[in-house]
């Protein structure tokens, strides 16, 4: 089966939020405090979440992408994913993490049947990565990336934050990586998330990536796989890891977009930046498949054509990263 949306996109990909809590905090997505924890009984149990995962992999989701918060911190994340990975129809099961407890979870992550991890990692510099994480230690998301490898995974795809005058001097050093350990690099816009003023100052458009790239390498467009999102995706000669440009504030990007989000609490959305949310709550407690499926879909038909982010007079409103899984 296919999901369709009304602008004739096949939404085949389910970001799923386990958690709203983090181990980090990092300044882009969190404020210092982080955010006040939902209450225990408003974030959905294991057993919630398989159902909706069911219920999409049923109506045509064919990838899920596990997310946060950090997945890694919530109690029972493990057994979680193997019953995940076991529904039949699910093509391809994804994890992103900030990595600190990767060194230690890789193994059981990949005996669980996780295909892929996505790691985010905005510097190479211990100082750097301690400000943007507000006191995160690189040394550990380095060696869960190696421990990742070892226990059996593809080499990583890195998703790296962009921002000028924090991290841009580094854009080499990612490309860089490419070649030299295969990993996958995802240069991502920084977004609005956090309400920062002056937020436009940390903006540096994906052109601006591509041609700093260029200045040193060539680049080879790469053909999207078949649940390729809204990356634009090039490669060095030579590099075994792809180079990925998300361009969602300064454009090309809802046009390919292939999906929809739940949060942690059930909130679904079909977009992002949008606040049109449904609540799948009532269609859980107590469980009402039918209900769900049609929820569901009416998230993929009333899925926003595009995000209004890089338009002038945007109002945003405040809405923490976490929370939504990103
Ligand atoms: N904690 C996990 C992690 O950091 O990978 C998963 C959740 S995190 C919200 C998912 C992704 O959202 C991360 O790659 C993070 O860099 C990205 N993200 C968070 N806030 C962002 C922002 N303001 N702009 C761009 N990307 C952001
Ligand atoms: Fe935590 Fe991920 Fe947000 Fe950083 S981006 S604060 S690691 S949820």
């Amino acid at each position: 089966m296919e999901l369709t949306d009304s602008h004739g996109r096949n939404i085949n990909y389910l970001r799923l939020s386990v958690t709203d809590r983090c181990n980090m905090r990092c300044f882009y997505c969190m404020p210092p405090e982080g955010v006040a924890h939902k209450a225990h009984e408003s974030i959905l149990s294991y057993e919630e979440l398989l159902l909706i995962a069911e219920t999409a992999v049923e109506l045509g989701i064919e990838k899920i992408r596990i997310t946060g918060g950090e997945p890694l911190v919530r109690e029972g994340i493990v057994p979680f994913l193997s019953q995940l990975s076991a529904i039949r129809g699910l093509r391809h099961l994804a994890l992103t993490t900030n990595g600190a407890l990767l060194e230690k979870m890789a193994a059981d992550l990949y005996h669980a049947g996780v295909q892929r991890l996505n790691v985010s990692l905005d510097s190479l510099n211990s100082e750097t990565f301690s400000d943007i994480t507000r006191g995160g230690s690189l040394q550990s998301v380095l060696a869960g990336l190696d421990a990742a490898e070892k226990a059996g995974f593809p080499p990583p795809k890195i998703n790296c934050v962009i921002m000028r005058g924090v991290n841009d001097s580094e854009i080499l050093d990612f490309a860089d990586r490419t070649l030299t350990h295969g990993n996958s690099i995802r240069f991502i816009e920084y977004m609005p998330a956090v309400k920062q003023d002056g937020w436009q100052r940390y903006c540096i458009p994906g052109s601006e990536i591509l041609e700093r790239i260029s200045s040193r390498y060539e680049l080879q467009p790469v053909d999207k796989g078949a649940f390729a999102g809204p990356s634009r995706d090039y490669r060095i000669p030579g590099g075994q890891g792809s180079i990925g440009i998300i361009t969602a504030v300064s454009g090309h990007f809802c046009s390919d977009c292939n999906r929809i989000r739940v949060t942690s609490t059930g909130q679904a959305k079909g977009c992002l930046f949008s606040d049109e949310k449904t609540d799948l709550v009532p269609f859980l407690r107590p469980p009402d498949r039918e209900k769900l499926a049609d929820a569901l879909r009416c998230i993929v038909s009333t899925k926003p054509e595009r995000h209004a982010i890089s338009e002038e007079g945007y109002a945003h409103k405040n809405f923490t990263m976490s929370q939504v899984g990103g």
